[in-house]
């Protein structure tokens, strides 16, 4: 198969919490492997089941602020009252060997992480069919207390607000649908003719002709 060097893509996912973008982010690794998941840092706790370094580094404020101001995130927000943050270096490795990496980010992350990186920045908004959908979904995951859930839906209006922003929409009604449309975002990113730093070696092979 004829392949050309590439920039990595980042694939940035946002949502109002509930609406499924982790379960689209981890539908398009299960069918990509070769896309790299960044693991982002967080002062919040771990939820049942989340394992250290692979859902969250899981880290008290004073180290989070620590490497915030150490220059070791690519960008941070507070979110729910709590830090979050996207590790540098990682990010840096996966493009600059043009590996593809997707990010589960708010909306202030997608800002920041966009103009760090507006050549390789692709960004995706995810929305709820409806609020009381959104609603049924946070509590059916069961993964929050009731006081969580409530803040989140609080603040569900407010990350919505700002889903012009993005690239590309999806309303996640139909889970196949929904992940289908986001690999169709993931390919043509990676086709944009500015990505393909390749494609002088296929040139030659055409003129040898
Ligand atoms: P300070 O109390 O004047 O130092 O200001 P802040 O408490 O607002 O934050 C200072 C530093 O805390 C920032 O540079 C961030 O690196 C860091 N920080 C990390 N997590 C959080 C968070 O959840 N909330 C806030 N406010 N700051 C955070
Ligand atoms: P987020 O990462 O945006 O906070 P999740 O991916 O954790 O959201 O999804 C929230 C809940 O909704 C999960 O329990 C998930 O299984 C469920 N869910 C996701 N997409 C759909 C869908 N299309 N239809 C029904 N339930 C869904
Ligand atoms: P959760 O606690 O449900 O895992 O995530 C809460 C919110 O934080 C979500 O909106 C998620 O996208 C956002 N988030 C997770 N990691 C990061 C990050 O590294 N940076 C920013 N800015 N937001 C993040």
């Amino acid at each position: 198969m004829t392949t050309v060097a590439r920039r990595g893509v980042c694939l940035v996912i946002s949502a109002p919490s509930g609406a499924g973008k982790s379960t689209i982010a981890n539908a398009l690794r299960a069918g990509d492997s070769s896309l790299v998941h960044s693991v982002s840092v967080t002062t919040r706790a771990p939820r049942p089941g989340e394992k250290e370094g692979v859902h969250y580094y899981f880290r008290s404020l004073e180290e989070f602020r620590a490497m915030a101001e150490n220059g070791e995130l690519l960008e941070w927000a507070e979110v729910f009252g709590r830090g979050y943050g996207t590790p540098r270096a990682p990010v840096e490795a996966a493009l600059a060997s043009g590996r593809d990496m997707v990010f589960d980010i708010d909306w202030q992350g997608h800002r920041l992480l966009r103009d760090a990186l507006p050549d390789d920045v692709v960004s995706l908004f995810v929305l709820p069919p409806s609020m009381k959908e959104l609603d049924r979904r946070l509590r059916s995951r069961a993964s929050d207390d009731a006081a969580e859930i409530d803040k989140r839906m609080g603040a569900a209006l407010a990350e919505i607000s700002h889903w012009s922003e993005f690239d590309h929409v999806i309303i996640n009604e139909e889970l196949d649908r929904a992940v289908r449309e986001a690999q169709a975002i993931l390919v043509a990113a990676r086709l944009r003719t500015r990505r393909q730093h390749g494609l002088a070696a296929l040139m030659k092979e055409y003129e040898a002709h």
